[in-house]
């Protein structure tokens, strides 16, 4: 990075405030949908629960149901079975003193009972249950509403629906829920370089990864992908080469019909860099570059009423500016509470040195050692055109601008790559 250029760029983190303060203003409006069509949506009000959770007081356990008032002091109790109480059943059932009743897991609590004694503490003789001294009044009952009350926000406005928030609303009944509706977004690759896998390279070519790597993390960010018109590959992404006039035409028909156009290469100071040009002349540009290493040839922008992302070609680069800068941006767009990455922290397995003033993102493994500590372990092949490093990891450690040298054991902060386990 020149002197200059380091002069103009952004700090990572001023690139994000710049683009959440973009994308807030420009919220998606919500909309009604089954609760199927949900996952990784954001909830656009807060969910309620219209009743209670569990709707009424059950067993959690298999055994038999009392009155804890029965329960013995020293020896043993002999308890007459009334009945048996199945999950589902609500037929007439009540225990008086003196009495049990045979229940199974998440069964209706019969009237009477308030103690559930595990199946396999109780002796059985024919219609008699004998149970010992040692029980716990009110054992294994989960009483109505101990998980929500009706009234109780389930989720709240701006969470994401994940699986475990499904759960939860399905269980209060609601078939559908009111979410942001999802931004449409339009991807494009440039590159005179590529060839579509499938297809013969020749020499001088390569395959287009970028398409890939970008729709499948924006699968994963709550977007509609949209199909880009004449240039569409068939794989969700459009491709336009380097030629100056399609990519203008291109940018326009994205901007008409969407509300963000994601761009792969070409944002560059290279001959065939159009993007930077061509987004002010159609549009406005926000900035352009960012201190961060990869991917300082960063842009953001807009043309039209459509958000414009616009990422450097190598596919490292591609994939930490998505991960840093665009997900926060498409996240606050749908009203996200909390669209910056997520972060851990770990300690670093060996020491790392850099020579720049940018943040930087490297590589890494996390794990959780023999000795319970997370530990980042920094991966071999960090150039931004190799994959092989980022194939390996599961998250990059962000490495501060102002820091030179980490050693080893040094406390470091991870963003985790989404789904990698
Ligand atoms: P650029 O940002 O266009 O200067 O590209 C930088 C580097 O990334 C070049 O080596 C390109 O060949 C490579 N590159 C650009 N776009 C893609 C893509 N879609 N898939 C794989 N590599 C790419
Ligand atoms: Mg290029």
């Amino acid at each position: 990075m020149s002197m200059k250029q380091a002069a103009t760029a952004l700090s990572v983190d001023e690139a994000r405030r710049r683009i959440l303060e973009t994308c807030l203003d420009r919220r998606m409006p919500i909309e009604q949908v089954a609760l199927e069509e949900a996952r990784l949506r954001v909830a656009g009000k807060d969910i309620v629960a219209p009743r209670d959770l569990p709707p009424f007081a059950n067993s959690a356990m298999d055994g038999f149901a009392l009155r804890g008032a029965d329960l013995p002091s020293d020896g043993t109790r002999r308890l007459r079975i009334a009945g048996t109480r199945l999950a589902g059943s609500a037929h007439e059932l009540s225990i008086g003193p003196g009495e049990c009743a045979r229940i199974t897991t998440g069964a209706l609590l019969p009237a009477g009972a308030d103690t559930v004694v595990i199946k396999e503490r109780v002796r059985v003789e024919g219609e008699t249950a004998i149970v010992q001294v040692g029980e716990t009044v009110g054992a294994h009952v989960r009483p109505a509403a101990e998980d929500f009350r009706a009234g109780e926000t389930v989720v709240q406005a701006g969470e994401r629906i994940t699986f475990a928030r499904m759960a939860a609303i399905a269980s209060v009944g609601l078939a559908t829920v009111e979410v942001s509706c999802r931004p449409r977004v339009t991807l494009l690759t440039t590159g005179d370089e590529l060839v579509m896998p499938g297809h013969t390279c020749s020499l001088a070519q390569i395959y287009n990864s970028n398409g890939y790597s970008l729709s499948a993390m924006l699968a994963m960010s709550g977007v509609r992908q949209i199909a880009a018109g004449a240039t569409d590959t068939g794989a969700g992404f459009g491709h336009l080469g380097d030629d100056v006039g399609r990519i203008r035409d291109a940018l326009s028909a994205a901007a008409e019909q969407g509300d963000a156009i994601i761009t792969s290469g070409g944002v560059s100071v290279g001959e065939a860099d159009y993007l930077p040009r061509l987004v002010g002349e159609l549009g406005r540009m926000h900035f352009w570059k960012v201190r961060m290493r990869p991917g300082m040839p960063f842009l953001f922008g807009e043309i039209g009423k459509a958000l414009v992302f616009c990422l450097p070609g190598n596919p490292v680069s591609t994939m930490a500016t998505f991960l840093a800068l665009v997900g926060p941006g498409l996240a606050a767009m749908q009203g996200s509470r909390n669209p910056l990455p997520r972060m851990h922290s770990a300690k670093l397995a060996s020491a790392i040195r850099k020579s720049h003033d940018r943040t930087e993102f490297l590589r890494a493994r996390v794990e959780v050692d023999d000795e319970g500590i997370c530990r980042a372990w920094p991966l071999a092949g960090q150039g931004s055109a190799m994959l092989r490093g980022v194939v390996e990891a599961n998250g990059l450690v962000v490495v501060p601008e102002s820091t030179r040298e980490l050693d080893s054991g040094e406390m470091v902060t991870v963003m985790p790559l989404p789904d990698c386990p």
